[in-house]
């Protein structure tokens, strides 16, 4: 029998593609993220994610990312609070927002809205190097320590307010914001390469949000599409 110590570190321990107290929770996660791809491909034009983002959502471990006390939720489809207010998503929506940026493993990508840490993992296993950017700094420092103790030496995180982006690394090829704004960034419209995709939730507070993809034109114009309605926390800003 598990002793208390032993059972404190059985659920700590990383449960990643393993046996383990989280398996079958995962293994039927990644099953309903699959037929929520299905039920909503009409709509997203993504009916199937790829192997590599699957294979990503199964090998990060959420519980990592999720409070204590949220642990036996991690890998329900559903967001949960990570304290000051905001929340990890939803795996679907992380999935689906991860898919529809098309990364390849040499890209460079810049998150704004770092929260837990968890989908900046989710993109560090996908792209060579993750920028990410979180407003709240205790939120930010968290992730950063877990993201660290966690080995991801390709993700670099900052405290600050995204709107502005990230102009010392960029241009970048992809750029996922994870926090509804109004309006797009125009900084972050400007620090996208010819030919990269910008994954964001655009709507007012209080309104229905859309999830919309931009693609940067190889003349610097920019294509606009309108996906699925979502709920995300505000983009807030510095005064
Ligand atoms: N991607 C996160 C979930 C994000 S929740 C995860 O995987 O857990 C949205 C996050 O965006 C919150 O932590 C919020 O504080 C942050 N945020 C809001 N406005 C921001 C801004 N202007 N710049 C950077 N981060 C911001």
């Amino acid at each position: 029998m598990l002793g208390a110590l032993g059972l404190v570190t059985a659920l700590a321990g990383s449960d990643a593609q393993g046996q383990g107290p989280y398996a079958r929770a995962r293994d039927a996660l990644l099953k309903e993220v699959e037929a929520m791809a299905r039920e909503t491909g009409s709509e997203t034009g993504h009916a199937v994610f790829s192997d590599r983002v699957m294979a990503a959502i199964a090998k990060v471990a959420r519980e990592r990312f999720v409070p204590a006390a949220y642990a036996a939720l991690s890998y329900a489809n559903c967001p949960l609070p990570i304290g000051h207010g905001q929340t990890i998503s939803q795996p679907y929506i992380v999935a689906l927002m991860t898919d529809l940026l098309d990364l390849k493993p040499e890209d460079s990508v810049l998150e704004i809205g770092t929260g837990s840490g968890y989908q900046a993992a989710i993109l560090a296993e996908l792209a060579h190097r993750v920028y990410t950017i979180e407003i709240i700094e205790p939120v930010g420092r968290r992730a950063a320590a877990l993201l660290r103790e966690l080995g991801y030496s390709n993700i670099v995180t900052r405290i600050g307010d995204g709107y502005a982006g990230w102009s010392e690394h960029a241009p970048f090829d992809a750029i996922m914001v994870t926090a509804a704004a109004p309006a797009v960034p125009p900084a972050l419209l400007a620090q996208l390469k010819p030919g990269a995709r910008m994954v964001i939730p655009i709507g007012a507070e209080g309104e229905i949000q859309f999830l919309h993809v931009m693609v940067k034109q190889a003349d610097g114009s920019v294509s606009k599409q309108r996906g699925l309605p979502v709920r995300f926390v505000p983009l807030t800003r510095l005064d």
